[in-house]
């Protein structure tokens, strides 16, 4: 029997609030058995020109609707995926290889609330104040700005879809959607959520591919008015290059590594609780604290019962409540990840545990690992590597930890763990990121800036920033003097 079985989903395109099947399709694989689970329809250059078309019907039609029914609309969205949560838990684990018992507990009541938040934004939040100059009145509009490309990554699909589709629907744009071909599936179910809900045809649209095939007829489109992609490093440089020629404006959520740091004065077991966090979803989490910088005078002592707290993670089926850490994404993935820890021993970095596949439990499981590190310039210490692979260095003082913590091309966040408030708020001032955490992690305000500095991203999103991002913003003058009404 299938993993997919008992469920009911399209693996066909959405375009135009229907089905489109394309001549051409690729597997989607399990990550818990490495099984082939469906055959997607794989789009091209044909069903991207459907798609956007599409978006542009919708878009004559959401951009004129009122914003009160926007936003009912997507509350019903929000309450539909509510009474869905098990299937998209579900089906989000068999594809993605994630926690079952997170979905059903966090994410899928996050990718609801992704809607309901911004509904309530729009009707609550959006307006800026009237202000003067000189007499003249200034009013500030937010205006829809056309049908917006949403390209996605695997690790967390259907939270990150919705993290963007929420707010451009609540702008009043059209969205075309392309999932990862490594996780196509919950997209799908949102879909005929979607339709379910009431949302116009077109407005919202679902183009299945692999990346490179149909990404570019996507990004290079004229007709997009706005890309939100949230993925790797080369992919946004394709993209941004392929939308200059039409200067479409583009918000990129891209990779990291992180800096997790521990000063002497922290909380120890806070410490190493936060670090066991930084495992989470197999280590393939883009805001992972993947640098362990430990102050010298308690470096040993963390290392010891950082080792000693690891062992008692359980790796295994994500759908057992008893697993701690399911497998990686995919096999290609499940390589790159292994060719980093074999460079890595083979260029001397000290490796305290983990370090190989677990082959107990076959298929795409990889053991958490630790290296030590004295040097910044390795691979290693340098590189994302987005699995369960963590690297530690021991530091001197608040100075010499902001400077290694700035040692990377990245800039996407940061974890502080210290007694002293001052010292918290020195490195949160000084360390590079978007978003630094202090004795704590993945504390997420869905009003709050999110995205990343450096290679780590362009723009922000969240709250405000996502409308600045996905409206046209207009500022209108009106003189004193000259009106008959
Ligand atoms: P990826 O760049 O390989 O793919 C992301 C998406 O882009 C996929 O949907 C893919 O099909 C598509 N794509 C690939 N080539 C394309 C092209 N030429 N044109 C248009 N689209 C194309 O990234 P991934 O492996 O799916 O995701 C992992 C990366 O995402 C990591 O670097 C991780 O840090 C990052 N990430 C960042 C955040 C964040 O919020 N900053 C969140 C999650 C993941």
């Amino acid at each position: 029997m299938g993993l997919l079985d008992s469920y009911s989903i399209s693996f066909d395109h959405f375009i135009g609030g229907e089905r489109v099947a394309s001549e051409r399709s690729f597997d989607d694989i399990s990550p818990i058995d490495g099984s082939v689970i469906a055959q997607v329809s794989a789009g091209g250059r044909h069903e991207a020109y459907l798609a956007i078309t599409a978006a542009e019907k919708g878009f004559e039609i959401w951009s004129r609707t009122k914003r009160s029914e926007r936003a009912a609309i997507m509350r019903t969205i929000a309450t539909l995926i509510e009474e869905r949560v098990e299937v998209l838990a579900m089906v989000e684990t068999i594809d993605n290889g994630s926690l079952l018992r997170s979905h059903l507990r966090s994410v899928m009541p996050r990718v609801a609330h992704n809607f309901r938040f911004f509904a309530q934004f729009l009707e609550e939040g959006l307006d800026y104040p009237d202000f003067e100059t000189r007499g003249h009145k200034n009013h500030v509009s937010y205006d829809p700005s056309g049908p917006s490309l949403l390209i996605s990554p695997w690790n967390a699909p259907l939270m990150l879809e919705t993290w963007k589709i929420a707010p451009a629907l609540a702008a009043g744009n059209s969205v075309v959607l392309k999932p990862s071909e490594w996780s196509p599936l919950t997209a799908s179910i949102l879909a005929d959520i979607t339709k379910d809900a009431g949302l116009p045809d077109g407005v919202f649209n679902v183009v299945q591919g692999i990346g490179e095939e149909v990404g570019p007829h996507l990004v290079g489109d004229h007709r997009i008015a706005r890309i939100s992609f949230t993925g790797s490093v080369p992919t946004a440089k394709a993209i941004a290059s392929l939308a200059a020629k039409n200067l479409t404006p583009c918000s990129f959520e891209l990779g990291g590594k992180s800096p997790f740091i521990v000063f002497g004065d922290a909380d120890l077991d806070l410490a190493v609780k936060l670090a066991i966090d930084q495992f989470d979803n197999a280590g393939q989490v883009c805001l992972s604290g993947t640098r362990l910088l430990i102050e010298d005078d308690i470096f040993d002592q963390f290392i010891d019962r950082f080792t000693i707290a690891q062992s008692q993670l359980r790796q295994g089926d994500p759908r057992a409540d008893l697993a701690d850490i399911g497998p990686q994404i995919h096999p290609e993935h499940l390589d790159r990840i292994d060719r980093f820890v074999q460079r890595a021993k083979a260029n001397g970095s000290k490796l305290i545990f983990g370090g190989e596949r677990n082959l107990d439990l076959g298929g795409l499981y990889y053991r958490p690992t630790l290296f030590v590190e004295d040097r910044i310039d390795t691979e290693i210490f340098q590189e994302e590597i987005f699995g369960p692979v963590l690297v530690a260095k021991a530091f001197s003082g608040v100075q010499e930890a902001i400077a290694i913590a700035n040692s990377t091309k990245f800039g996407l966040a940061g974890v502080v763990v210290t007694s002293s408030r001052e010292v918290a708020e020195r490195v949160s001032s000084e360390v590079v990121a978007g978003t630094i955490w202090n004795n704590c992690f993945f504390v997420r305000d869905l009003s709050a800036p999110f995205g990343g500095s450096k290679s780590s991203g362009v723009g922000r999103e969240g709250g405000h920033w996502s409308f600045d991002f996905f409206c046209d913003v207009k500022n209108s003058v009106f003189a004193p003097t000259g009106w008959a009404s």
